[in-house]
C-alpha cells in the first residue's frame, strides 16, 4: 500500500530524513516510534504529500509522490490524517465537520456526506454530540470526531500522529479504543505514537527512527521481545519508556 523509497530530505542545510526506506502492506499496522526531534512527524507526512522531500520516492498504492503528474490533492483524498491537535474547525458544528471536505474534495452530495459522516461518528461513539460544535468537546472527544472525519473520506490508509500525546490522561483510552478497534477491522495504519501498550496490542511491525534515520524496522515481536538484539539508541529508548 505504502513504499518509502530511499527518501531523503533537507530544511535549508540541516538533514531532517536520511536515506528512509520501508514499505507498507494492505491491512498492516505500523507503529513509529524514536525520540523527539528524530524525523517522526516529517516521514509521516512526506506520505500524503504535506511535506516534499528532495530525494527518494513514496508510493501510494501505486502512485508515485515524486511523479510530476501526479495529482497530489487526489491522492491525498485517500490518505486519512490524524494529528496531535484535533485541527477540527471551530466555527463548524461537528456535522458540518464531517462533511464538509467530502462535498468540496469527492463531490459528494449533502445528503451521502451526511449519511457517511454520521455513520463514522457512531463508529467512534459520538452520535449524541453531532450538532455541537468543537470547543463544547472534551479533548478525547474531538479527537475521535477528528478520526470520524478521516474516516468519511474511505481513506485507504491512516495516517495518525501522536493522536493521543496533547490529551489529559484519562482520555487517552477512549482514542486508544477507536485505533485498536480500526486496527482490528482490517484498515492499514501508519502510527507515529509512544503508547507502546498500543504497539503491542495490534502492530505488527515497529520502525524506530532516530536522528532522521530508520534505524530499527522488525516485527513487533522482535522489537519488545529481545531488547539485547536492538541498536544501543533504540535499546535506551525502550529502557525510558517501558
Ligand atoms: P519528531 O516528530 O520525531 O519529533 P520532526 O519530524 O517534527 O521530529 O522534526 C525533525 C527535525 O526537523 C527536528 O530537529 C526539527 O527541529 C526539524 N524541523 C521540523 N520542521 C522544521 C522546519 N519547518 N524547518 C526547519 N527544521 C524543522
Ligand atoms: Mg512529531
Amino acid at each position: 500500500m505504502i513504499k518509502i523509497r530511499n527518501v531523503s530530505k533537507w530544511y535549508g542545510s540541516f538533514q531532517v530524513l536520511t536515506d528512509c526506506s520501508t514499505h507498507i502492506e494492505k491491512g498492516e499496522v505500523v507503529v513509529v516510534c524514536g525520540p523527539s526531534g528524530s524525523g517522526k512527524s516529517t516521514l509521516i507526512k512526506t506520505v500524503n504529500a504535506l511535506e516534499p522531500f528532495q530525494k527518494g520516492d513514496i508510493e501510494v498504492n501505486g502512485t508515485s509522490i515524486a511523479d510530476p503528474k501526479t495529482n497530489l490533492p487526489k491522492l491525498r483524498s485517500h490518505v486519512g490524517m490524524v494529528f496531535q491537535h484535533f485541527e477540527l474547525f471551530p466555527h463548524l458544528s461537528v456535522t458540518e465537520n464531517l462533511t464538509l471536505a467530502q462535498i468540496k474534495v469527492l463531490g459528494r452530495n449533502k445528503d451521502d456526506a451526511l449519511k457517511r459522516g454520521l455513520k463514522m461518528l457512531d463508529r467512534v461513539g459520538l452520535m449524541a454530540h453531532k450538532d455541537k460544535f468543537p470547543g463544547q468537546l472534551s479533548g478525547g472527544q474531538q479527537q475521535r470526531v477528528a478520526i470520524a472525519r478521516a474516516l468519511s473520506m474511505d481513506p485507504i490508509v491512516m495516517l495518525f500522529d501522536e493522536p493521543t500525546s496533547a490529551l489529559d490522561p484519562e482520555m487517552v483510552g477512549e482514542v486508544l479504543d477507536v485505533m485498536v478497534q480500526l486496527a482490528n477491522e482490517g484498515m492499514t495504519m501508519m502510527c507515529v505514537t509512544h503508547e507502546m501498550g498500543f504497539a503491542r496490542k495490534v502492530s505488527h511491525r515497529v520502525i524506530f527512527m532516530d536522528q532522521g534515520k530508520i534505524i530499527e524496522d522488525c516485527s513487533k515481536q522482535e522489537f519488545f521481545g529481545n531488547p539485547d538484539a536492538r541498536s544501543p539508541r533504540a535499546k535506551e529508548f525502550l529502557s525510558k519508556i517501558l
